[in-house]
């Protein structure tokens, strides 16, 4: 092969690349495993509305890796992507996800929401729609408290076939939003033909907020054209009081972020909700009232 490149080309096989290599398929082979070993786990993190009402959890995948330590999903999901092993992933993410919100449901958080993040494979994958339906009904959660999250590049994969696919997955019941809304290159009028609920308000906008003149009228014209289409706006990335203060008055409907409530454990998640109920959300740092 390194002939082919050419007569001045040359090849060199570096220890250093030897190393990536090994190290690389050490983590593909661990990661078929993690699954089985029980290594994965569920992460969630609250969304807020505007009033400071705990209205759903964002469920984000972590790696407890028996000698890596706690990894995040920007280091094992491309791997995963690429191997295919993101379908068994995503698949026990949903299964996981599910029966977590409804777990929430029984205890008496009535209405609490979880979303879940979709990558472009599982988008590509004929029968996501069976997939999502058989986690519903194993779980016992209703359709409209799962929330499936989609990022506008993996849509424009294939626009056609994405619109045909969520308007299958809408038909369910499900809510569908879409994900770091901004840094993708979708069309107003292919959005418009979208069955969305929300749009999710990209962190690198909601970064330059409140000084940033230029963020706060990408946001003021993320609001304008989500009322117009009737959708609701989440902000991501929410780390400052003058943030959520500003978002709030620019019109977000739900906010999501470390000022609110970092991704954690289940058993914290459960938690949180038990406080909240209890009236005591303000106490414990969650108020969003201005
Ligand atoms: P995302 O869906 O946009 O998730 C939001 C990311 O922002 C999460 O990172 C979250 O921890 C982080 N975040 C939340 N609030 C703040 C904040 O106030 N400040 C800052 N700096 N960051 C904040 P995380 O958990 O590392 O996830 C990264 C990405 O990995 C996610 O971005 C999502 O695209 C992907 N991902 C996570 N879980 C899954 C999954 O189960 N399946 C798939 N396909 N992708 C996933
Ligand atoms: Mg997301
Ligand atoms: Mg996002
Ligand atoms: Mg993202």
């Amino acid at each position: 092969k390194a002939k082919a490149a050419g007569r001045n080309t040359y090849c060199f096989f570096s220890p250093e690349m030897d190393a990536q290599a090994h190290e690389r398929l050490r983590l593909e082979n661990d990661l078929r495993r993690a699954i089985e070993r029980g290594e994965l786990r569920v992460h969630y993190q609250p969304q807020f509305a505007a009033d400071g009402r705990l209205e759903g959890a964002e469920a984000l995948l972590r790696w407890q890796h028996p000698q890596r330590g706690l990894i995040g999903p920007g280091e094992f999901i491309p791997l995963a992507e690429e191997t295919g092993l993101i379908h068994v992933i995503g698949d026990w993410v949903l299964d996981e996800a599910c029966h977590q919100a409804r777990q929430w449901h029984l205890l008496g958080h009535a209405g609490v929401r979880v979303a879940v993040n979709l990558s472009v494979r599982q988008l590509q994958r004929h029968g996501l729609d069976r997939t999502v339906r058989s986690a519903l009904r194993r779980s016992g959660l209703a359709a409209a408290q799962l929330e499936l999250e989609i990022t506008e590049s993996s849509m424009m994969d294939d626009p056609e076939g994405t619109l045909s696919l969520l308007h299958t997955l809408r038909g369910i019941g499900v809510q569908l939003s879409v994900d770091d809304f901004g840094t993708g290159y979708s069309s107003l009028a292919y959005l418009k033909r979208l069955p969305l609920q929300r749009l999710k308000i990209d962190r690198s906008f909601v970064d330059g907020i409140p000084d940033d003149g230029d963020d706060i009228a990408i946001v003021e014209a993320i609001v304008a054209l989500a009322r117009k289409m009737n959708l609701r706006i989440v902000a991501e990335g929410v780390e400052t009081g003058a943030q959520r203060d500003l978002l709030t008055r620019l019109g977000c409907d739900e906010m999501q972020g470390y000022l609110l409530g970092r991704p954690m454990a289940a058993a914290e998640m459960q938690a949180l909700l038990a406080r909240c109920r209890a009236g005591v959300g303000a106490a414990a740092g969650v108020s969003l009232g201005a």
